[in-house]
């Protein structure tokens, strides 16, 4: 079998066209989509994301505030600009890219955004709301992930789904979309025990583990859908966390690397603040 791809740049194109139009008829209501994104400090990766997001709002038509913050920044200060973003009617959303400098402790931080305005969905509220299936703010890559793997058309009800990685803004909140999805979800992480064995087994593999080319071709099952979050900055340039090539021929679908879950990321993130906009608006008579 050779895989179909599974073309999260296409979809994200589409995404976005669809939240412009959206912005546009709200605007014609006379509210501007506003997303605050705070950067503190000088990380080199959270530039690029930054920036990415920034284009992202300004080709949906949205107003874009960008906080740029010294490396020396106190928690108090930014604490304070996220009280001042929480009250202003302006900003839809708030994002504050991680990770933060040392003197800064990020739970607290996510913690004093409005859990309205947490369009990333870190705020423990919304994690919580994730966890008892009420409806939340989801966090955008996890989204993203599961709007594409609606995308195949296949049923997810019922299927083995393996998620290697844990993290609170993939891992995690990706396996319980999964099983809101009815699917029966593994979990695995670094102490895991014979993780290839619990990966062989997957109707849908979601490797978040950070580690390029760490799951390989033999422990991919003829026919599963594979969606590879890794981002792995080597010489030879990005790579995932699965090994492609291999991967591919056994699989039924496949996130290439890069052109995957990145660019849905984003997508999601414009999508959330959009909707958080559209729920300003007051209740048409
Ligand atoms: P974290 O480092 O927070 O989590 C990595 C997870 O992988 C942990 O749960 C860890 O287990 C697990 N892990 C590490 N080593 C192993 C191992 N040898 N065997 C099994 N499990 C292992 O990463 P993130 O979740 O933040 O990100 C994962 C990847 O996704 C990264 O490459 C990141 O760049 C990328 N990413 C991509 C995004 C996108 O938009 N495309 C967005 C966010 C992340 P343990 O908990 O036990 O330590």
């Amino acid at each position: 079998m050779t895989a179909r791809i599974l073309d999260g740049k296409k979809l994200a194109a589409e995404i976005k066209a669809d939240v412009k139009e959206r912005t546009a008829l709200l605007k014609q209501r006379g509210v501007t989509p506003g997303l605050a994104v705070v950067l503190v400090g000088e990380d080199p990766a959270s530039k690029v994301y930054v920036g990415q997001k920034e284009k992202g709002c300004l080709e949906a038509g949205f107003a874009s505030f960008l906080h740029r913050l010294p490396e020396s920044t106190s928690q108090g200060e930014l604490l304070a600009l996220i009280e001042r973003l929480n009250s202003d009617r302006t900003v839809h959303g708030i994002l504050v890219q991680l990770p933060l400098p040392r003197q800064i402790d990020p739970d607290t931080v996510l913690a004093a955004i409005r859990p309205e305005k947490d369009v990333d969905g870190f705020h423990p509220v919304n994690m919580g709301r994730l966890v008892a299936g009420l409806p939340a703010s989801e966090p955008c890559t996890p989204k993203g992930i599961m709007r594409l793997l609606k995308s195949t058309g296949l049923t997810l009800s019922g299927k083995e789904a393996v998620v290697i990685g844990r993290s609170n803004i993939v891992g995690k909140p990706v396996a319980l979309m999964l099983l809101a999805e009815s699917a029966t979800v593994t979990i695995c992480h670094s102490r895991t025990e014979d993780l290839a064995a619990h990966v062989r087994r997957a109707d849908i593999l979601v490797a978040a583990v950070g580690k390029p080319r760490f799951v390989t071709g033999d422990m991919v099952k003829e026919g599963a859908i594979v969606v590879d979050v890794g981002i792995n900055r080597l010489e030879e340039g990005l790579v995932g966390d699965v090994d492609y090539e291999p991967a591919a021929e056994r699989a039924s679908w496949i996130t290439p690397v890069p052109g995957g879950v990145g660019p849905m990321t984003i997508a999601m993130l414009l999508e959330n603040t959009l909707e958080q906009a559209e729920r300003s608006l007051p209740a048409r008579r």
